[in-house]
């Protein structure tokens, strides 16, 4: 068997991945360094069987615009060749390995598109394009990750905030978005779902499918949700209070969601849901962005 690198990194050893852009950038100064990088950290394959003949595949060096990594799998038996991103996160991207390891690099720090493009020289169209799939690993993970808050002797805050100023480059204005925010007090486990409407009805539908049955609930509508027939209260087994202080957690986690939202204005996109998943993906995952996403992307896209 042919092997690019001689380990693979365990999987969670991605998560502490600690590297500077220097190290970064020494350790992906070419072609095959690069791959080599990716290899190691288990996302391209590190061998490959031919589909073929069944004979293992081994590195080639090829040029060509079908080999634009300068490298592919060949099988020595039948001739036949695999790119070496085939099954990867950077399958059918025309971006070199390089570029699109930066972006998920300067996407991890949150530097402004505008930056990122002058760094990578990559265009903003296409960076919008890259930040979506890494938006789409942060919407995965949310989905397979779902959160349960709250409980017996736990205080769960909830909050409606509403998102405006949606404007984009062309001057059209969206309409508002009404954001639900539940905010586990003990732990500060953040919870933000964007709705069509505010009434008492949809709130406690929202708050059935994250919140666990006999939370205490404190919330600036509870007059609302009491009004509520009683019978479907106590099926959830909620007890909604007035705050005794203001829902300090709800109003810090909107805070900061605002703040981060308006350094996005100015960019070409404005895909509210997944912005607001990357927001949640960042406060479920705490640090070390870079080494996660790629933990994540590692998950998804199994080379192995
Ligand atoms: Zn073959």
């Amino acid at each position: 068997m042919k092997y690019i690198s001689k380990i693979v990194v365990p999987a969670l050893d991605l998560c502490f991945l600690n590297i500077c852009i220097t190290d970064l950038t020494l350790q992906t100064c070419d072609n095959i360094t690069t791959i080599r990088w990716l290899a190691e950290h288990g996302l391209i394959a590190n061998q490959r069987i031919c589909k073929k003949c069944t004979h293992p595949m081994y590195l080639q060096a090829r040029r060509g615009k079908f080999f634009m990594d300068g490298y592919c799998w060949a099988c020595s038996k039948c001739n036949g060749t695999k790119n070496i991103r085939f099954g990867s996160f950077f399958e059918r991207s025309r971006l070199t390995l390089v570029q699109i390891l930066e972006i998920l690099y300067l996407w991890s720090l949150e530097r402004p598109q505008v930056e990122v493009s002058r760094q990578t020289g990559v265009t903003t169209r296409s960076l919008v394009d890259w930040y979506n799939f890494i938006r789409d690993i942060c919407a995965r993970y949310l989905t397979d990750n779902p959160v349960e808050m709250g409980g017996p002797d736990r205080t769960v805050e909830v909050n409606e905030t509403k998102f405006t100023e949606r404007n984009n480059r062309r001057g059209k204005y969206k309409p508002d978005q009404w954001v639900l925010g539940i905010v586990e007090r003990e732990t500060n486990l953040t919870m933000m779902v964007p709705v069509d409407k505010i009434d008492a009805a949809t709130i406690l539908h929202v708050i059935t499918q994250y919140v666990r049955a006999g939370t205490r609930i404190v919330t600036d509508r509870w007059q609302d949700y009491n009004a509520l027939p009683r019978q479907e209260l106590e099926n959830h087994g909620y007890t909604f209070v007035a705050p005794e202080r203001p829902t300090k957690n709800v109003e810090g986690s909107w805070d900061l969601c605002k703040a981060k939202f308006s350094i996005m204005r100015g960019t070409s996109d404005a895909n509210f849901n997944s912005h607001l998943q990357e927001f949640l993906w960042r406060r479920r995952i705490k640090d070390n962005f870079f080494g996660n996403i790629l933990y994540w992307i590692r998950h998804y896209y199994d080379v192995s």
